[in-house]
C-alpha cells in the first residue's frame, strides 16, 4: 500500500511540472468519432479532425485527477509522457443500459477536444469496466501538421459575451446555445441568456465563484420553434435536432447529433455546453463534460437548469428512483464513482466522515433526520441498495431549493480545477 501511495505521489508531482507551452499551441484539436455497439459490444471508429479556435481549460491543471465520468482520454508525447487527460461521459453508455440495447446495435456520435499539440501525439481512449477501472479501448496517432485537419471556420456564428469575469484559461466557461429559437427570437435568446446567468448566480457554489465564471451565447438559430416530440408526431427543423422521448422517456430531452453540437459550440470558448431549448414542455438532460439541456418556456425552468448542470459540470448522480428507464444502472457490488451516491461498499471514500456517530447507517427517512447528513436508501434510479447523503437535494427533487452539501462541494471541486 505504501508503495502505491509513493507512486501516486511521484506521478502527481511530475504531472504538476507539465508546462503547457512546451507541448501545446493555441486552440484545440477536436477528434470526432463514433461509438457503435449494444449492451455488450463497444467499438470506436474515427470520423475526422478539426482545429478549433479556443482551448478554454486550465493551462496548469492539464491532467484530470477528479476521477469522475465513464470515459477518459489521455494524450502522450512520443516519449510516452502523459501530457493531458480529461474525463467525460456520453449518451452511448447510458443507452447500453436500456432494453433497446439488448435487441439491436446502434451508432452514436462522440467527440473530444484536447489542447492543440505542437508535436505528434498518441491519444488513448478509456472506458470503465463494471469494477470502475479504466480499460483502454482505442488509440490514435496524430500528427498536428496533418493537412486533413480541418479549420472550424466553416461553422461560423456570431457570439455574445453574456457575462465575463476572467481570461478563459482561468475561468469556467459556459456556452449557451439556442435550440428551437428562430431568427425572430434573437432578442428573446439574449434575454434568456441573461436571465439564466442571473439564476446561476443565485445558487452555490456558482455564486461564490462568479469572479471566475464566463457565459457566452451563440447566435445560431433554427427554422422552427421547439423540439421533436415523436410520440405526438411533432417533428421540428432545429439546428441541433433535439428530441423529447430520448430512450423513450418523455421528459428526457437530448440530441444524438453531437458533432453538430460541437460545430456550433466551437465558435466560443467553452468548458460546459448548455443548450437552451425554446419549448414549454417539461424536459431536460445532461451528461458529464458532454452537454446539458433544459427547457426555457416552462415554470420549472430555473430548477431544471441548475439540476442538469449538476450532471453536466460535476457528474452528479440523480438521487431519485426511476426503475422504468434503466436496468440496474449501478452494480451494487461496487462503489459508484459519483460523489453523491454510495452502495456502502466503500462508504469511507465518500461522505462517511461527515456523518455523526449518533446517526444510524442506513439512516431512517424520519423527521428527526430531515436536515441531517446520513445515508438514505433510494437513489441512482434504484429503490434499494443505493444511498444518498440527505433526504432532500436538488439532484433528487426540484422542490428542493439547493444542492445538498455533498453535491455543492463536488461542483466546487470541478470549478476550482478549471480556474487554476
Ligand atoms: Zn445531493
Amino acid at each position: 500500500m505504501k508503495y502505491i501511495f509513493l507512486i501516486l505521489f511521484l506521478s502527481s508531482s511530475l504531472i504538476s511540472q507539465i508546462n503547457y507551452d512546451d507541448y501545446f499551441s493555441n486552440g484545440s484539436l477536436r477528434i470526432d468519432y463514433y461509438r457503435t455497439g449494444n449492451f455488450e459490444k463497444d467499438i470506436y471508429s474515427l470520423k475526422e479532425y478539426f482545429r478549433e479556435k479556443y482551448f478554454s481549460g486550465s493551462k496548469t491543471n492539464l491532467i484530470d485527477d477528479l476521477n469522475y465520468g465513464y470515459n477518459r482520454v489521455e494524450v502522450y508525447d512520443l516519449s510516452d509522457n502523459l501530457i493531458f487527460a480529461k474525463n467525460y461521459s456520453s449518451l452511448f453508455l447510458e443507452w447500453q443500459k436500456t432494453d433497446e440495447a439488448k435487441l439491436t446495435t446502434k451508432t452514436f456520435e462522440e467527440s473530444i477536444s484536447i489542447p492543440y499539440p505542437k508535436q505528434k501525439v498518441i491519444v488513448k481512449f478509456f472506458v470503465r469496466n463494471s469494477k470502475n477501472e479504466f480499460l483502454e479501448k482505442f488509440e490514435l496517432s496524430i500528427d498536428p501538421k496533418n493537412y486533413f485537419i480541418q479549420p472550424v471556420s466553416n461553422h461560423k456564428y456570431e457570439i455574445d459575451t453574456i457575462y465575463y469575469s476572467a481570461p478563459i484559461n482561468n475561468a469556467y466557461d459556459f456556452v449557451f446555445i439556442p435550440e428551437g429559437y428562430t431568427k425572430n427570437d434573437s432578442l428573446l435568446f439574449i434575454e434568456d441568456c441573461k436571465k439564466y446567468t442571473e439564476y446561476l448566480f443565485k445558487y452555490e457554489p456558482y455564486a461564490s465563484l462568479k469572479n471566475n465564471i464566463n457565459v457566452w451565447g451563440i447566435n445560431s438559430f433554427s427554422k422552427d420553434n421547439g423540439a421533436d416530440i415523436p410520440a405526438d408526431s411533432v417533428w421540428k427543423n432545429t439546428i441541433l435536432n433535439s428530441t423529447f422521448y430520448t430512450f423513450d422517456s418523455e421528459r428526457y430531452l437530448m440530441t444524438y447529433n453531437y458533432h453538430q453540437v460541437k460545430n456550433v459550440a466551437s465558435n466560443a470558448p467553452y468548458d460546459q455546453i448548455v443548450i437552451l431549448i425554446n419549448s414549454n414542455k417539461y424536459g431536460g438532460g445532461a451528461i458529464y463534460n458532454f452537454y446539458s439541456t433544459f427547457i426555457t418556456r416552462n415554470h420549472s425552468d430555473e430548477k431544471v437548469f441548475i439540476h442538469e448542470l449538476g450532471h453536466g459540470v460535476a457528474a452528479l448522480a440523480d438521487e431519485y428512483v426511476d426503475t422504468q428507464t434503466y436496468n440496474d444502472y449501478y452494480d451494487l457490488n461496487y462503489e459508484p464513482w459519483e460523489e453523491n451516491i454510495t452502495t456502502l461498499v466503500e462508504f469511507e471514500s465518500k461522505w462517511r466522515n461527515q456523518v455523526s456517530v449518533n446517526t444510524p447507517i442506513p439512516t431512517p427517512t424520519t423527521k428527526k433526520y430531515l436536515d441531517t447528513i446520513g445515508a438514505f436508501e433510494g437513489a441512482g434510479y434504484a429503490a434499494k441498495g443505493i444511498y444518498r447523503p440527505y433526504q432532500n437535494c436538488l439532484m433528487r427533487t426540484l422542490a428542493n431549493q439547493v444542492y445538498c452539501s455533498v453535491c455543492e462541494s463536488a461542483v466546487k471541486k470541478v470549478l476550482n480545477f478549471y480556474i487554476h
